[in-house]
């Protein structure tokens, strides 16, 4: 089976690739698709959106994945807003850095990642796939691995580090996106007669 995927961000391309099952081909995403306006209210909304636009393009298999950071004493945020937290145009590292200063003096530090998957064929079935990781927020940055806010999330079935002190392989064993993903085979063996 051949799916394409929707996300260009290498780092997630990456966990993506190596979360696949082994007849899964992961074809890269069209360099001629623009970006694509996560407008939706929910990661589901947004992670279908990312996908369909891709699976019209190319006519076959589309995977997209929208992740989430909700952090408890903030009600959940930043939730959907996660990549735009900071502004618009913000980068990983003022995201992180607004996300610390919110939570200073806050002793309930925490949150959950939260991922949904959408695999879209053009035909217009839609299947989703979601997987959640408990942990909470460091004090500061912690680790060089990973993107997004890895360096300040430490998660509940860990050993106290944070993702981005983790390597790659370790974060793949308890992440949010590897337990959407490890859903992944069933679903495939389902709908492969139709792979195309
Ligand atoms: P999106 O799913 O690409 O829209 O990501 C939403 C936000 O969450 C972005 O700021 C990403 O950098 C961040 N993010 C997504 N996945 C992860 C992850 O696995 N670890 C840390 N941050 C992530």
């Amino acid at each position: 089976m051949r799916i394409v995927c929707a996300s260009a961000n290498a780092h997630k391309v990456a966990e993506i690739a190596r979360l696949l099952p082994v007849d899964v081909v992961l074809l890269p995403r069209p360099d001629e698709v623009g970006d694509v306006d996560e407008t939706a209210p929910t990661l589901e909304g947004n992670a279908v959106i990312k996908a369909v636009e891709i699976a019209n393009h190319a006519g076959t298999w589309a995977i997209a994945d929208d992740t989430g950071l909700e952090v408890d004493s903030l009600g959940g945020a930043p939730g959907v807003h996660s990549a735009r937290f900071a502004g618009p145009s913000a980068d990983d590292a003022a995201n992180r850095a607004l996300l610390l200063a919110r939570l200073e003096g806050h002793d309930d530090r925490r949150a959950r990642f939260r991922t949904v998957v959408a695999l879209v064929h053009p035909s217009g079935e839609i299947h989703l796939l979601h997987g959640e990781c408990r942990g909470s927020i460091t004090i500061a940055e912690r680790g060089a691995n990973g993107f997004g806010y890895d360096s300040v999330f430490v998660p509940d079935d860990g050993d106290g580090r944070t993702f981005a002190e983790m390597d790659p392989i370790e974060k793949d064993s308890i992440s949010h996106r590897a337990r959407a993903l490890a859903q992944l085979p069933v679903l495939v063996a389902r709908i492969s007669g139709r792979a195309e």
